[in-house]
């Protein structure tokens, strides 16, 4: 069968099979996997691995994953175990491997009022169901595609979905690296960008904390003896907000906290900060350009700042290899009647750190919506059967090519 008549009729069966796997996204959101609810976060993974049974899969398991670091209210790095992360493989041994990547986690914790699941025709309103629970769905659609043609059966695949994606995937880093590194191309779910584009190049976002040290003092007896923190701080925030001059990069303190009594000089303060850099020269840049900052303030303030690097995704740059992709994912949209582009953007996730670990990868093939990480989350199910044929057609032409060369 051509490749045009192949996704065609991919696309049109899963058409008729809407109202199924609309069902199975909404079963998924409304199970609650804020990334902190490790039983709500296990239980998804469990209700993914009874819907993937029926890819007839050699593995179907769930695996630990690393605590994620966040600071604690002293400046202290504090660990949070996470749940697990779910694997579902097939044909391991295959010379050609694919992997699969989404997550199971969403940014709604369990207290959130943001719960349930809504359907309006082919809209659905609901936590994850975007980001990303629709794609875990478009994933295994488009799995299950693959087993159906005679070239499957020399392809091996790996669907990763981690607990952590939301928080930066901290724990789940290593395993992901793991897997990378076993597969020639990458798949992720995380949702098309507005306006149903997929992601080309992302910026790399580093996560990073100034915690500032100094001398408590009585302000009305010793003011002169102590070392005010949120000096030091506010000096230090002052300039780092002029690396923003730099091509490229962004710098955004999000979050500052510290001092108490205000009749005492404030000995501790912390200035939590997002960096985001376009090139792997701009990580290095920024890297430097904070140490001399921190250290040209120490000096002016008899303040210590301590720089905690707690969270790091580099850049993912554009390549000839990813340029191929994109053609391919632009061809095949054309052909099941999904036109997308291929757009440079701000944000980071997995694909990153898959493409630092050597994988090549397009990591926004899940479903078309908006809203995400917020109360007006949506998903449009009725682009699950052209995204699935979209990523089938990925998986064949990388295929083909790595066959015939
Ligand atoms: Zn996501």
């Amino acid at each position: 069968m051509s490749a045009v008549n192949e996704l065609a009729t991919l696309n049109d069966r899963l058409i008729r099979q809407i109202d199924q796997m609309a069902e199975n996204v909404i079963a998924l959101a409304e199970i609650n996997s804020g990334s902190f609810n490790v039983d709500g976060v296990d239980r998804c993974g469990e209700r993914l691995a009874d819907l993937a049974q029926s890819l007839d899969p050699d593995v179907v398991e769930t695996l630990a994953v690393g605590p994620t670091i966040t600071l604690d209210e002293n400046g202290h790095r504090k660990e949070t175990s996470m749940g697990r992360a779910l694997r579902v493989a097939k044909r391991g041994d295959a010379a050609f491997r694919i992997c699969v990547f989404g997550h199971l986690d969403t940014v709604f914790p369990s207290d959130h009022p943001f719960q349930q699941v809504s359907r309006q025709g082919d809209v659905l309103r609901g936590p994850g169901v975007a980001d990303c629970k629709g794609g875990l769905i478009i994933a295994l659609e488009a799995l299950r595609h693959l087993e159906r043609t005679d070239w499957g059966s020399r392809v091996g695949w790996e669907f990763i979905a981690v607990p952590d994606e939301e928080v930066g995937s901290h724990g789940s880093k290593a395993l992901l690296a793991t897997i990378g590194s076993r597969c020639q191309l990458g798949l992720g779910i995380e949702p098309a960008l507005p306006g149903g584009g997929i992601a080309a190049a992302r910026k790399g976002s580093l996560t990073v904390h100034a915690i500032c040290r100094g001398l408590p003092a009585h302000v009305g007896r010793a003011h002169n003896e102590g070392r005010s923190a949120i000096r030091a701080a506010a000096q230090f925030l002052d300039q780092l907000e002029d690396c923003n001059s730099r091509p490229g990069l962004t710098v955004n303190c999000g979050a500052i906290r510290g001092g108490g009594p205000l009749n005492v000089v404030p000995d501790f303060a912390v200035a939590s900060f997002n960096v985001r850099v376009l090139t792997n020269d701009d990580h290095q840049w920024i890297q430097d350009r904070v140490a001399t900052l921190a250290a040209q303030v120490r000096d002016r303030t008899e303040v210590s700042i301590d720089i905690d690097w707690i969270a790091a995704r580099p850049p993912k740059e554009r390549s000839d290899t990813l340029e191929v992709m994109l053609g391919d994912a632009e061809a095949a949209g054309d052909m099941v009647g999904d036109p997308i582009v291929g757009e440079d953007t701000g944000g980071s996730c997995d694909g990153n750190d898959l493409a630092a670990a050597g994988l090549i990868n397009l990591d926004s093939m899940g479903i078309r919506g908006g809203g995400i990480h917020s109360e007006n989350e949506f998903a449009d199910v009725a682009s699950i059967p052209s995204r699935s044929a979209i990523m089938s057609y990925l998986i064949q032409q990388a295929y083909q090519r790595q066959d015939a060369g």
